[in-house]
């Protein structure tokens, strides 16, 4: 009986939150034709435009050379090609180079908090554009772009994962195909916000594995991981070690926004 009880009771909060989830989408859409886009940053009318107002897209802090070959940090002065930061060689990562558009600053914190949370999906076209910009040496050379995927349940709940409508807006503009469901998140893992860089690469271990039946579509291949933001690197470090254990010749990684910590110096 106690079971009966139990499994009765169980689907309710589901349903609630479903409705719930429903309400609130009914209600953004109703938002959304009654009032003008505001620029997610400043709160300003868009008018007809799209993504960041003028004035806020011109305070992205955008990532441009000299900078580590390997991790993509930014360098304050030009050591030369090719250089290595300090990170890269005492701490190499799994994957072979990253690049991001911006630095996350308050603006991209702004922006990216409202493309993943706030449904403002027209920030696409705008982040994805200065993604392949950043990227564009890795992606002349890529068989196909992976976005980091998240768990089933967090996919529910959000509706969309960010990473993976940022890699398909990459590949109109590139022409570079996505693997989606490929790279599998087999176990949920709790928010990075907020733990230690060991702590994150604990928090992840073991979260990412690539099906046995799409193995064949990274064996030997060229691949580009793409994720939205970049911290400590721990979860795209995870992704690539998964993809390389399935055969991948080379693993790369496309943010939109890095971490940018400190003034790094080069050896
Ligand atoms: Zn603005």
């Amino acid at each position: 009986m106690n079971e009966l009880v139990s499994a009765s009771q169980d689907p309710a909060p589901s349903r609630l939150t479903q409705i719930r989830g429903g309400l609130r989408a009914l209600l953004r859409t109703a938002l959304d034709v009654a009032l003008p886009p505001l620029c997610p940053s400043c709160r300003a009318p868009l008018g007809d435009g799209v993504g960041l107002c003028a004035a806020c897209w011109s305070k992205l802090s955008l990532i441009e050379p000299p900078y580590c070959a390997r991790l993509g940090i930014p360098f304050t002065y030009d050591p030369g090609p090719g250089l290595l930061s300090m990170e890269a060689i005492a701490d190499p990562p799994a994957y072979d180079r990253a690049r991001a558009a911006v630095r996350y600053d308050d603006i991209a914190r702004t922006l990216v908090v409202s493309f993943k949370y706030g449904d403002r999906l027209d920030l696409a076209p705008m982040m994805a554009k200065w993604m392949a910009r950043a990227g564009r040496e890795l992606l002349a050379e890529a068989d196909a772009l992976l976005p980091v995927p998240l768990h089933w349940r967090r996919l529910w709940a959000r509706r969309f994962n960010q990473s993976a409508t940022l890699a398909e807006a990459i590949s109109g503009l590139s022409g570079v195909p996505v693997l989606h469901g490929t790279l599998q998140r087999v176990r949920a893992t709790p928010q990075q916000v907020g733990l230690s860089k060991t702590e994150r690469a604990d928090n992840v271990q073991g979260a990412f594995r690539v099906s046995v039946e799409e193995k064949a579509q990274v064996a030997g291949r060229r691949l580009v991981l793409i994720d939205d933001v970049l911290t400590s690197g721990a979860t795209v470090d995870t992704c690539a070690r998964a993809l390389l254990r399935a055969g991948a010749a080379h693993v790369d990684v496309l943010v939109f926004a890095r971490v940018v910590a400190a003034v790094r110096t080069t050896i």
